[in-house]
């Protein structure tokens, strides 16, 4: 490795499950240079190596754990990181974030990128070292939760603080919207690796505690650069919010403004949202914690009684609550704990859950496909036992575990108007018909409906533009999706709102080199772009950056949004006007190659 490569540590580990064999190669500098890290970095290796069209559940897919270049420093809320691979659910790219610790510790071991690839012959976990990769039988691991895994694997390894990224049942059962978890507190959810890890016969990754340092090119200069924006730029009024309520907060903007996916999304405003907000959050927190190197700790545990329970995120609260009508705190974290250790995403469980009450409402289905399960809302019986249901892939459960795309497609008729997805993905918890903002935003994400992508319901719904129009919109959706790209490749936790001034600030000292903004907008971009190519690729066309069609023809009942659906011609024009600005052809929505060329993509 040369000598003048900071933050990075210039090498792959790349392991084969097929051979049981690993090896260790040096870091590609040309995509280092173009891509950065983290996302960009990830997914340009999954471009090059996972073939076209390949079924995400073979083993030619790939699982890419990725790092940024302050991934292990101090910088602020630098802790979190992706796993990178195609989607089984929505057959995109897929980037899925959380803060466990095993992105810090993957790079203080000496890797970059960890790059898992084939199918093991029987069950396995694979623990991570410095020296590169170990194999260890995970027969008798096979069949336990995501929870009970990592205590076992901890127990195993004799370090009771590793970090272990394991699947539950529904990874192992291949469930399309399958999570990878972390020691119960941190979920790679969307997008479904878990089933990936499933199709490979990988019950879990594991790291042990390792310790270590990045070699920055300036670590005075950096630390006096994180002292700085940690005081004027992180610990401030408007990143506050993430200290003192962290995401449950959102539980009545949502409610107020008619965005709050209801009975499923049937209304956009919960009667009992007062239940399930940050006021009983708070009552309820016991403790808080962080991903690493986060000053804003906005993660809680919860106690009911004498019991401890992760406290869900506003999405879970949502999806597992306001969706499915549940109207107590505590049965939505217990209901979340369950779908978490069973190791399932809670935004399109969720959503699936709402999907199934309708379908029964309609006479679609019955409770005898359900194993006389009776379908209902406000009913945490119901989504524990639906959830268990489609984890084990029980009766009817085996079908939604496709997702609720294939499930309305296999039903047809009145179920596809029950369509929930964009691109195969359930939409998150903000209801587009409430902000045309999150319209344009799930269209056009790459992995399918994507909340984070472009957190645009900030600018209409909760903020100062006009919720039912798309003016501004597209503008407004790039340019986020262009700075998250840059985010999410350093990697930086988007809940710290910073700017491309602040990442070139951090960059300076850590790399020993002056990033220009201008010159970090178009990697943003040129990363976004490569996203798209993979997609392209795949098969996706204009067709697909579309929202389902009850977003445009079923209002919305009650609160705020009463009698509001996505206008489709607006929506039209806007998507075009969003290709326009991207430089992407107008008919196809591909990349033009003038525009690749201009980026730098490859
Ligand atoms: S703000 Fe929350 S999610 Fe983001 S890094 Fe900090 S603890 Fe993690």
């Amino acid at each position: 490795m040369s000598e003048n490569l900071f933050c990075y540590t210039g090498r792959v580990l790349r392991v084969n499950l097929t051979t049981n064999s690993f090896r260790i190669e040096e870091t590609r500098r040309d995509f280092i240079e173009r891509y950065i890290g983290g996302r960009g970095l990830g997914i340009r290796y999954l471009l090059e190596e996972v073939p076209p069209k390949i079924d995400p559940l073979s083993p030619e897919n790939k699982i890419i754990v990725s790092t940024g270049p302050l991934t292990g420093t101090i910088a602020p809320l630098s802790g979190r990181y992706p796993i990178i691979t195609k989607s089984p659910l929505s057959y995109t790219v897929c980037d899925s974030y959380s803060g466990s610790y095993f992105g810090v510790r993957m790079k203080y071991a000496g890797y970059d990128l960890l790059i898992v690839e084939g199918r093991a012959e029987k069950p396995v976990y694979v623990e991570v070292t410095e020296k590169g990769a170990e194999f260890h039988d995970a027969g008798k691991l096979w069949g336990l939760g995501t929870l009970e895994t990592s205590k076992h694997i901890k127990e195993e390894l004799g370090d009771e603080n590793a970090s272990v990224l394991a699947i539950g049942p529904a990874g192992e059962n291949l469930v399309r919207f399958a999570s990878v978890v972390d020691s119960g507190l941190w979920v790679h959810g969307r997008g479904g690796a878990g089933a990936v890890f499933g199709s490979k016969n990988l019950k879990a990754l594991a790291i042990k505690n390792i310790k270590g340092e990045v070699k920055l090119y300036d670590p005075d200069g950096f630390r006096k650069v994180v002292v700085e924006l940690t005081r004027n730029r992180v610990k401030t009024s408007e990143n506050l919010w993430a200290q003192t309520d962290g995401t449950p907060l959102i539980v009545d903007l949502s409610h107020n403004t008619g965005v709050l996916p209801t009975y499923g999304f049937t209304s956009g405003a919960f009667e009992h949202h007062d239940k399930i907000n940050t006021d009983r959050v708070k009552e309820a927190t016991a403790k808080k914690y962080a991903c690493p190197y986060c000053p804003l700790a906005c993660k809680r545990i919860l106690k009911f009684n004498s019991r401890l329970v992760k406290s869900p995120e506003y999405e879970t609260l949502a999806m597992i609550g306001s969706n499915t009508g549940i109207k107590s705190l505590r049965e939505v974290a217990e209901a979340a704990e369950i779908a978490t250790d069973l190791g399932m995403d809670t935004i399109s469980l969720g959503a699936t859950i709402g999907f199934t009450v309708k379908l029964y409402e309609k006479g679609l289905i019955t409770e005898k496909e359900l194993n006389g399960l009776k379908p209902s809302w406000s009913s945490p019986e119901f989504v524990i036992g639906l959830s268990k249901m489609i984890a084990y892939r029980r009766g009817f459960g085996s079908l939604l575990a496709e997702g609720t795309r294939r499930t309305a497609e296999k039903i047809g008729g009145e179920a596809l108007k029950e369509r929930l997805d964009v691109k195969g993905s359930e939409i998150p918890a903000y209801d587009p018909r409430g902000t045309y903002g999150m319209a344009l935003a799930y269209a056009t994400a790459d992995r399918g409906a994507c909340h984070l992508r472009a957190w645009a319901v900030a600018y209409d719904a909760f903020g100062e533009m006009d919720p039912y129009s798309f003016t501004g919109k597209a503008k407004l959706v790039k340019e986020l999706q262009d700075l998250n790209s840059i985010k999410w490749s350093l990697v930086i936790c988007d809940f710290w709102l910073s700017s491309y001034e602040d990442m070139a600030k951090l960059l300076k000292p850590a790399l020993g080199r002056d990033y220009t903004v201008d010159e970090l907008k178009i990697i943003g971009e040129r990363i976004w772009n490569i996203s798209r190519i993979f997609n392209v690729r795949e098969g996706f066309k204009r067709e697909d950056d579309i929202l389902p069609p009850k977003m445009f023809y079923e209002p919305l009942r009650g609160g705020k949004t009463d009698g509001k659906t996505v206008d489709i011609n607006q929506f039209k024009e806007s998507l075009i006007e969003y290709y326009k600005l991207r430089g992407w052809d107008e008919e196809t929505g591909e990349p033009t190659k003038e525009t690749l060329e201009k980026l730098g993509a490859e």
